[in-house]
Formats: structure tokens, sequence, C-alpha cells
């Protein structure tokens, strides 16, 4: 019998020969969700303050945007000290000693989700550089991916340029370092001028805060003022919650957001005008936090709302309507509101279960879903159920629950997923898997409903989604393929 190690290297070497791209593992998530991206948070004051657990509670607010790792950057009377761990937040800083050690009057950080680069440490944020004098002068957390970062890389290691890390994120660090002697808004400006695709930014030197965000504004980031001294950036307006602060303004597509000794509190600058929103649409669909505000735009509100789009769109006869936890159980709710089909709670979620299963088998791999998900059957036995999921990835959930649910002795499903039909990857900072993969890019809905084995199936039309949204000033790439910035030339490698 092999022993048990080479079980495992000949499992992982299985999916390395797959062509799924760069999260080999993840792919075969049996929870068949897109994944998180990362989280950012940073804070700058003219007083100093307890950054350390500032920065604590803001990053723990974005602990579902990323679970792998996390990091803060602190910046303390001109010197910038950096921690940075896997795992989550909270076990992270119950390891650090002496956290006065880390007040100061700014700090950055993040929490990481794999999207580019692998997972090993030298990938973990805040990036940091250094000067000959082995001082940090320069620290970043980036939430998003560049589409052209492999050519910039090669452009500026031809130039001499050591990265240390295989993360795009070190392209948009390196090109801020090589072009400080611009002053820091005109180093900041000339990067954003030669990356491509999304990111949002937070950073410091040792003696400046800054923020950015892509000419697009794909990835969301919140401005808020904790008083008239002390502001904050973040992922999401949650973050600003945790840490006491208000919110002023998301900060906008093409702005920088900066400090300058010589002037009180944050400057804006806009490096483009002509710039466009397109906030990723998922982010209200499953990513954000409900609780969160983006762009004006209340989570919880955009779900609850597509519950109602979709009975308008898709009426039906049932007894009860239930949704998948989490993001599922708003939009149930706000079907239950506009059709009168009584809500009821019966799908039971395992909060413990992680995302670490790694089991040889496709069988295995499904049984994983009932420990995540379980239904309390005496509420459903016999009755016509209306499901509502925020989407369908690859299919292998869904199929699982609705034989969960045939075993429990539901009479009649009624399937809806509160998202378009995802028929394209995202390679804007979305982990998804590729297109082959994506069961709406390889069926019809009829086929899909057949294959889950539904009585009915429908998914919320696009007119639907950009009528809850209010425009179609979002990105909507991986229901139409049609991306706000072009693929670029990473595709091979980031995705
Ligand atoms: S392609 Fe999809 S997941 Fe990616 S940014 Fe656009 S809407 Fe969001």
């Amino acid at each position: 019998m092999k022993d048990l190690q080479k079980q495992k290297q000949d499992y992982l070497d299985q999916f390395k020969s797959r062509t799924y791209g760069r999260n080999l593992l993840k792919s075969d998530d049996p929870f068949d969700a897109p994944s998180e991206e990362c989280g950012i948070f940073g804070l700058y004051s003219e007083n100093d303050l307890d950054t350390f657990s500032l920065s604590q509670f803001g990053l723990f607010a974005l602990q579902h945007r990323g679970q792998e790792a996390c990091g803060i950057s602190v910046m303390n009377q001109g010197r910038i000290f950096n921690l940075k761990d896997e795992g989550l937040v909270l076990d992270f800083y119950k390891d650090i000693r002496e956290p006065e050690t880390f007040m100061g009057n700014s700090a950055i950080g993040h929490t990481r989700y794999t999207t580019a680069g692998d997972k090993k440490k030298y990938n973990f944020q805040p990036f940091f550089a250094k000067n000959e004098y082995d001082q940090i002068i320069l620290s970043i957390a980036h939430n998003g991916n560049l589409t052209n970062a492999k050519c910039l890389k090669a452009e500026l290691e031809a130039e001499g340029v050591v990265f240390k890390a295989t993360s795009d994120s070190e392209v948009i660090l390196r090109l801020i370092q090589k072009n400080l002697d611009l002053g820091l808004r005109g180093a900041i400006k000339a990067t954003m001028e030669k990356i491509e695709g999304a990111y949002s930014v937070v950073g410091m030197t040792r003696n400046k805060f800054f923020a950015f965000r892509d000419f697009h504004g794909i990835r969301p980031l919140v401005l808020g003022a904790i008083d008239e001294k002390t502001f904050v950036a973040a992922s999401e307006t949650v973050a600003l919650d945790a840490v006491g602060a208000q919110y002023v303004r998301d900060i906008l597509p093409g702005e920088i957001v900066y400090t300058n000794e010589n002037e009180p509190g944050l400057q804006s600058f806009m490096v483009r005008e002509d710039c466009q929103r397109n906030i990723c649409a998922f982010e209200y669909i499953y990513f954000a936090r409900p609780d969160s505000t983006l762009e004006g735009i209340n989570v919880h509100e955009v779900r609850e709302k597509s519950g109602m789009k979709i009975w308008e769109q898709a009426p039906v006869e049932a007894d009860i309507v239930i949704g998948v936890p989490d993001s599922g159980v708003p939009a149930a709710i706000g079907f239950s509101i506009a059709s009168g089909i009584p809500f009821r709670p019966v799908l039971i979620k395992n909060r413990y279960v992680g995302r670490s299963f790694i089991v040889p088998t496709q069988d295995m791999r499904e049984r994983i879903v009932n420990l995540k998900l379980n239904p309390i059957i005496s509420e459903i036995k016999g009755k016509r159920v209306v499901i509502i999921d925020d989407s369908i990835v690859r299919g292998t959930t869904s199929k699982r629950l609705v034989k969960i649910l045939r075993m429990a002795g539901v009479k009649e499903i009624h399937f809806r997923s509160v998202s378009p039909p995802i028929i394209a990857p995202c390679y804007l900072g979305i982990d998804t898997p590729s297109k082959d993969d994506l069961i709406s890019a390889n069926m019809s809905v009829e086929e899909l409903r057949e294959y889950l084995g539904v009585d009915s199936l429908e998914f919320l039309s696009m007119e639907n989604l950009i009528t809850i949204l209010g425009s179609s000033n979002h990105c909507f790439g991986c229901f139409t393929e049609k991306y706000p910035v072009p693929k670029g030339d990473d595709e091979e490698i980031f995705k």
C-alpha cells in the first residue's frame, strides 16, 4: 500500500496535469462557487493612533474576501514595519507580541485569496520595497488582477529590476518605486498609465499615505473618515463601520487620493477625467457582504430585489421558497415578499466546513456538499419548493443539492438563479473555472434543467439585472463575455 504522503502527491499531480489554470485545487472546489478575491484596508491619521487594533478590526470585517493570508504595514515616525502570515486575521493577530510597537499614524492591510501568482509566502501582502539601507520605503496592498503584468514584468526585468514574488501586484510596487523621483503623485500616475486591468490599491511611503483605483473602478474602494484628521480607505463599507468611520464616498475610477506634507487632510487627483464606472456586478450578487454599500447601492437590497424580479420574470406555484445560504437567502426573502409564498430557512449551513478538504474521488467530493448544507426534512417533505441560489457555476453543488432535496421527499423543485448564466471566466480579480468547466457555457437552460433533475429552471435575465443595479455601467463580463478592458497578454498565465 502506498504511504499516505505518496497518495496525496499522486492526487495533486493528477490535477497539475489538467488545464484549469493557476488555482488547480480550488477549481475542483466541491462548493462550486466563484472564489473570493482580496480585501484591502488603509488608514491615515494626523494623530498617533492604535493602528494595530484598528487595522485588525478593518481586516476582520473583510475576512470574507480572502482567508489564505493576511498582513499589515504600519508607518510610525518615518519607519515602516511589515507583518504578514498565512491564515485568518484573528489567528495572525493573536500571535503578535508587543502590539504597541505597531502604533503609528498610518496602516495598510490585506486579506489574501490567490487570484494571481502562487500561494507561497512571498506573495502575501502588503508588498514592500526597501532602500539600500534595508529600510522599507514603500508598501502597497492590491485587490484585482493586472492583464499586462507579464509583459511589464519582462520590461522591468530587462531594466535590471529584481522581483521577489510571482504576483502581478509586485509589478505595481516596482513601477511606483521606479518612478518615485517624479514625486509620489507622479509615480502613481506613471504607474497607472502603464498597468491595465483591475486594481484597487492602498499604500504608504515613509511619510505619505495613498489609495487609487483603476480607470473602470472594477474592484470596489470606498473612503471614510473617523474625524477630520483620520481617513480610511477600504474594499467595502463594512470595514469603515468596523473602525467607527463615516462613509464619505467611493474613490473614483482613475482617482488617486494621497497625503501631502504641505497640505492637511487628503488630496485628490484624477489621472483621467473620462473614466467610466464599471464595478463588478458579481460584487453585489455574491462577493460583498450584504451590509456593505458600494457605489451608493446596498448589497442586501440588490439581492432582495433580484428575488422579487425573478418572481416577476418566472412565477411558479409552490408551497415554500428556500434560499441557499448565504447569498441566496435575501433573494429568497425577496421572492417570498413578491409572490406571497412563505420563505422557510430550511437549509442549514455548517459554518465550520472550510475549503480545505482534499479527497480523492468525485463521489467523496460530492458528499462534502452534505457536510456543508443539510435540510430540515420535516419542513420540506411532500412540498413544492422554489430554491434560490446566487448563481450556478459548475453545476455540481446544485445537482447534489437537488439530490439531497429529492431524498428528503420534496415533491417539486423549481430552481431559480438570481444571476444570469455564467458563460465566461473572469480575469479581473475573481477566481472562476475555465470556460470548459462553466456549465452554462456548455449547456442550454433546458439541458441544464434536465441535468439537475428539476421541474423548472430560470436565470435572472441580463435586462432585469441591469434594472436592479440601476444602470449598465458595470462589468458583466462573466455573463456576456464582454469585458471593460481587453483580456491582455497575461491570459495564459493568470487564467
Ligand atoms: S468578469 Fe464577472 S466576476 Fe469578473 S469582474 Fe466582471 S462581472 Fe465581476
